[in-house]
């Protein structure tokens, strides 16, 4: 009888927690995009162009459908050469559609003798990472909103990808169904509000974390921008949907006050924390499965500005 007990535990454990992404799969996205082989992932170079391609891939694995055409690469002109974004839709029960980003490039690498590659795990290897997690989480599942999945190229030379995808007009229908937009910036650490927490920028301006925190579950709490000073609401890719009027933030752990990593050849493996990582992606995951679209529809107010 105890056996059974046992057995009877052990199966509904397997169950309930079968659906969680696993920390197997985040370490290994992070640590390959993060890698040396990738060379810093910087925009132009065959290393940006592999990162894109490993991407597509787990779009892929995670039956993501191509935005638009036959490809999950959507292209754009990157001073008179061809660069991607990466774009991937999983169909929900509506076509009301939440957006999921981060950028997977970064800023290459240095001359100097030694470690001389920016890594980038933290940015925004990580960010990429929380959002393939977001379409694992869901691969076998029908979600009540769609869910577009976007990994933006160019980021650290202007945000080229984000304003290029947000102006290709073979993406309209999706966008013009666009809810909301989750732009993830630099998750690969503890926050300051400590585990299982993040901060959102321009909180002020939507009621867009009220309402993810009134659904939260698994304890996920989305905090207000600490670093409201810095504007960081107009400075991500999340500001090149803003400027179409769709609710846009971005979503980040980054101690802004503290962090000795930032755009530093130490933004590695070393400073990731997986768990945590792992933690924030199930969180979301099981956060938004709550969601649909009479209890989600966040809005903007008045204090924001679109331009
Ligand atoms: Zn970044």
């Amino acid at each position: 009888m105890k056996k059974l007990t046992y057995l009877i535990f052990a199966l509904f454990s397997a169950t309930a927690f079968a659906q969680d992404v696993s920390q197997d799969m985040v370490k290994n996205v992070i640590s390959t995009l993060a890698s040396d082989q990738m060379k810093g992932r910087e925009i132009g170079t065959p290393e940006n162009e592999y990162a894109a391609n490993y991407i597509a891939k787990l779009f892929k694995e995670n039956k993501l459908e191509y935005c638009t055409g036959d490809s999950y690469l959507i292209p754009f002109d990157y001073k008179g050469k061809i660069a991607y974004n990466v774009c991937g839709i999983q169909k929900g029960k509506s076509e009301k559609t939440l957006g999921f980003s981060g950028h997977f490039d970064h800023i290459g690498s240095n001359d100097k003798p030694g470690d001389n590659i920016y890594n980038g795990a933290d940015d925004d290897a990580s960010g990429i990472t929380t959002l393939v997690g977001i379409s694992d989480y869901f691969k076998n599942k029908k979600p009540e909103f769609s869910m577009v999945f976007m990994a933006f190229n160019g980021e650290e030379k202007g945000m080229l990808g984000s304003t290029a995808i947000a102006a290709d007009k073979k993406l309209d229908k999706i966008y013009n169904n666009l809810t909301a937009l989750f732009n993830f910036e630099m998750v690969a650490t503890e926050s300051e509000f400590g585990k299982n927490a993040v901060f959102i920028t321009g909180d002020e301006f939507s009621d867009l974390d009220e309402l993810m925190n009134s659904h939260s579950e698994n304890g996920l709490k989305i905090h207000p921008d600490p670093y409201a000073s810095e504007q960081l609401f107009y400075r991500s890719d999340n500001v090149s949907f803003v400027k179409k009027k769709i609710i846009a933030h971005s979503i980040s752990t980054a101690n802004m006050s503290k962090i000795k990593h930032y755009h530093q050849v130490n933004d590695d493996m070393t400073i990731v924390d997986i768990e945590n990582l792992t933690q924030i992606i199930n969180s979301f995951g099981k956060t938004l499965e709550k969601l649909n679209t009479k209890n989600f529809n966040p809005k903007y107010n008045s204090k924001v500005k679109f331009n």
